[in-house]
Formats: C-alpha cells, sequence, structure tokens
C-alpha cells in the first residue's frame, strides 16, 4: 500500500491480502484504488476476499482497479464470473485500462504506468511521484511582518497577500526556489533491467522483485524474474536512494537475498509483511 497524505494505492492484491489488511489495523478507508502490475494469480486472486469484504463495508462507493488490458480480462472473469456470479455489485467497480504515461493527478501527487517486460503482455510498473515546490521561507515571513494564518496561506499557495496595514506581499518575497518532490517507483515481477534505467532514474525508493538468487540466475531468466544482484544493479545503475526487495522466494533465507543485493546495492532492505517506510527526498 502506497499511502500519500490521505490517498491510498493498493498495488497488486495476492491471496491473503484482505486478511492481511486485518491484521495490520491499517483499515479500509479509502481504500478506493488498486493498481495490479499484470495479472499472474498471485497478483490478483486476493481482489475475491477484499470485494467480498467491501461488500460488508459501506465507507467505499467506488473500487478502480487498474490493470493493462490482459490482466484485467482475467480480473474481470474472477470479479464478475466468480465473486459475483451476475448478483448486483455491492460498490461500484471500475476496470481501468492502463497504458504506458500519466494514469493520475491530484492533491500534490501523479501516477504515471511504464511498462515492465515479464512473462506475458501488458505488465506494469508504477511511479508516484510528489508534485515539486517551492518551500515556505517563514523567516522571510517574520521579517516583512506577515502574520500567520491565513494569510500565509495564501503565500504558500502563490497569491499575493496583503496585510492589515495596507502593503501587498508577492508571493515570491516568502517563497524559496522550486524542489522536487519525492519519487517512489514499484516495479512487480520482471524479466529484465535495461529498459527500466530512465524511469527509476534518481528514484528516492525503488520497489521491486528479487525473486532468485544469483546462483539460481538460469531459473530466474527462464521464468521471467530478477535475481536480488540484477535488482541491487538497476539500483547502483540508475541511483536510487534506497531499494526494497520483494516477491522472495520462501526458498532463500533473507539475510542471504539482503547479502547478495547488499554487495552491490549497500541501502537495501528486503520488505516483510506489516513494515512501513517512509520515502523522502535526501534534503
Ligand atoms: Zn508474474
Ligand atoms: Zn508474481
Amino acid at each position: 500500500m502506497v499511502s500519500f497524505r490521505d490517498q491510498r494505492f493498493l498495488i497488486d492484491c495476492g491471496e491473503g491480502t484482505q486478511r492481511q489488511i486485518l491484521r495490520s489495523g491499517i483499515g479500509f478507508r479509502r481504500l478506493n484504488r488498486v493498481l495490479i502490475t499484470h495479472g499472474h494469480l498471485d497478483h490478483i486472486l486476493g481482489l475475491a476476499g477484499l470485494l467480498s469484504t467491501f461488500a460488508r463495508w459501506e465507507a467505499i462507493e467506488t473500487l478502480e482497479i487498474f490493470a493493462g488490458s490482459w490482466a484485467l480480462e482475467r480480473i474481470h472473469d474472477l470479479v464478475f464470473g466468480v465473486v459475483l456470479r451476475g448478483a448486483r455489485p455491492p460498490l461500484d467497480i471500475r476496470l481501468v485500462p492502463v497504458e504506458p504515461g500519466l494514469l493520475y493527478q491530484a492533491d500534490g501527487v501523479r501516477v504515471e504506468a511504464f511498462p515492465v517486460t515479464h512473462r506475458g503482455p501488458d505488465c506494469y510498473g508504477y511511479a508516484f511521484i510528489e508534485e515539486s515546490r517551492r518551500p515556505f521561507l517563514a523567516e522571510k515571513a517574520e521579517e516583512l511582518g506577515v502574520p500567520a494564518g491565513p494569510i500565509r496561506k495564501d503565500l504558500v499557495e502563490g497569491r499575493e497577500a496583503r496585510l492589515p496595514d495596507g502593503r501587498v506581499i508577492p508571493p515570491e518575497a516568502v517563497l524559496g526556489p522550486e524542489r522536487r518532490g519525492a519519487k517512489m517507483i514499484h516495479v512487480g515481477d520482471c524479466a529484465r533491467t535495461d529498459n527500466l534505467l530512465e524511469v527509476c532514474r534518481d528514484a528516492d525508493a525503488l520497489v521491486i522483485e528479487s525473486t532468485y538468487l544469483e546462483y539460481e540466475t538460469q531459473l530466474a531468466r527462464q521464468f521471467g524474474h530478477l535475481t536480488a544482484k540484477d535488482a541491487a544493479g538497476l539500483a547502483r545503475d540508475a541511483g536510487v536512494g534506497k531499494l526494497y526487495l520483494t516477491h522472495i522466494s520462501r526458498r532463500y533465507r533473507e539475510k542471504d537475498v539482503l547479502a547478495e543485493a547488499s554487495q552491490v546495492f549497500p541501502n537495501t532492505s528486503v520488505a516483510r509483511d506489516f513494515d512501513q517506510f517512509q520515502v523522502r527526498r535526501p534534503d
């Protein structure tokens, strides 16, 4: 789950997702957008359980499921064929086809989709990009005698402000130079990294699969997956801030995965269920 202020995006929905959401205590409120990386069952089966929970949850009126067209067909069958079987949906379910490019933009964040190579067509990764902004310089405002309250809000939002003494303050007087926002990249199952270099460039966080270890590279190639070393190589080459590995095969010990990746890219974590991380710019 990616949260930005009061917006939430669930990325993929494997079996047991709804149960883990319950256990995590994060709740289902505003959980109205699901982004699917691809249509393999371990990434979509949980939609069935999630929907049956939502059926008893009146707070959610609309659920948007974003996915490539192949995945969307399978999700359609699962939701309308298996779960609902002709019954009226308990909420408005919108299946939204994903194409490369801007997918969503609101309240200070935008989400972009980009193609990922894996088994089968229509696999996507997602970039979460916080809008750039100009920081409010509180000392400057103090110097100019700008009182706290709604006047400052006007200036922060780029409007000029008239002070009680009649002076007009332009926003430029109290705003610093523009700074880019934080950027987070999520890549699901993935067979190669060379075509992801540009999209991952300078991301503050990269979340990506790492199904295999290097000694089983052959299996990784055969099934369209990455090794920990592959993932770390991408993080290093793209200059990302922090690497989070997911989709680890149960055959491996976490410390072995971490050791392999850290040799190439030290700032790596192996993500576990219920972990929470904050994504920030380095400054
Ligand atoms: Zn897959
Ligand atoms: Zn998978």
